[in-house]
């Protein structure tokens, strides 16, 4: 929050940008390579996701199929100390319900707090992708709110072992998402408002949004928050769409609209390049009015289109 209110502050907008960690097995060299072009725009942090384990189904040599828990991505804690040593800014990691126990989120709650990190973003997750409701792990959390909750007992030095009450207060600032076209299981935009403002009553402290393609989607949910007593600040996600493909891919995982104009231009595309031209185009205008409206960060989904994206920037800076 020190840098949202210090960009309020001064008129600024800044920018800022969500990677993810690399599949596991690669070099943190690739994080660098995807990263390096965008740090000329001075992000003051970078967020990280996390990642749960997901169900595999492994062929025996028999031929029978034997099911497996593979965590493809692992590594968000390391790869935000590396991040702060070596670009020098913060980061966020990600944290996740789904898929950890509590004792494990606050071990990793300890790691990042001994490595500098005083950055959350806490999450539910989503259901592993070939199950078709999220359920809570057993000793894990089963909402975000909860997750937050023991977060901001730790703040206060209130740990999961009795014994423990009275240890170190951390001092994570905590971020939580919002979801401007409402979440996908949420009956609707009302309820989903009623469970964000609980979690900024148990101490959230600003909400980053889903990625949406029509700002007035943006500009309303900023004021249905307003109304319904969220006063934090709200920043907007974004993410450059850079194929035909994801005409129909992005809306049903994402719950978001693609605007006619949008889907009538991208159908017009004639190769990958138009398509990611056009996508560009898009965000660019998109970033231009939510700079004018006095969004405080403009943050980015950069999801391996990290020169996209610096495309985009270089064009508003
Ligand atoms: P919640 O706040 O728990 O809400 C989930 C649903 O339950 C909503 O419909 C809400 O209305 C409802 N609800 C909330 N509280 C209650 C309650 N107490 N009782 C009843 N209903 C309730 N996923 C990852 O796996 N890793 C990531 O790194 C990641 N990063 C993300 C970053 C951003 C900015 C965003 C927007 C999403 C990200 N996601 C990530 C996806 C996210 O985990 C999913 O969208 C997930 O389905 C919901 O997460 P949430 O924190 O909004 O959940």
């Amino acid at each position: 929050t020190e840098h949202i209110a210090n960009a309020a502050q001064s008129r600024q907008t800044l920018v800022s940008f969500e990677i993810l960690p690399p599949l596991k097995g690669k070099s943190i060299e690739s994080t660098y390579e995807h990263l390096d072009p965008l740090m000329e725009f001075k992000p003051p942090y970078v967020n990280v996701t996390y990642h749960r384990s997901e169900h595999m189904f492994k062929k025996r040599p028999d031929g029978s199929f034997e099911k497996v828990e593979i965590r493809k991505r692992p590594g968000t804690v390391g790869i935000c100390a590396a991040l702060m040593n070596h670009y020098k800014i913060d980061a966020v990691p990600h944290l996740i319900c789904g898929g950890f126990t509590r004792e494990e989120t606050e071990n990793a709650l300890i790691d990042l707090a001994y490595l500098g990190v005083d950055n959350v973003l806490v999450l539910r997750g989503d259901a592993p992708k070939n199950e078709s409701f999220f359920e809570a792990e057993p000793g894990g959390h089963r909402y975000a709110i909860d997750l937050l909750e023991q977060v901001a007992n730790m703040n206060n030095g209130i740990y999961l072992e009795k014994d423990l009450q009275g240890g170190v207060k951390t001092k994570f600032c905590i971020g939580v998402a919002g979801y401007p076209e409402k979440h996908a299981e949420a009956p609707n935009l009302q309820s989903d408002l009623a469970y964000l403002k609980k979690k900024v009553d148990a101490g959230a402290e600003y909400v980053v949004t889903q990625m949406f393609f029509d700002n007035q989607k943006y500009f309303d949910f900023v004021k249905r928050c307003r109304e319904a007593g969220i006063n934090i600040p709200i920043i907007p996600g974004l993410k450059p769409l850079t194929s035909k493909k994801q005409l129909n891919l992005l809306p049903p995982i994402f719950n978001v609209d693609i605007p006619t104009e949008l889907a009538s231009e991208m159908m017009k595309a004639k190769s990958d390049k138009d398509a990611e031209q056009i996508g560009t185009e898009w965000l660019i205008n998109q970033s231009k009015e939510l700079k004018k409206f006095g969004v405080p960060v403009l943050h980015y989904y950069t999801l391996g289109k990290s020169i996209v994206v610096r495309n985009v920037v270089a064009a508003i800076s």
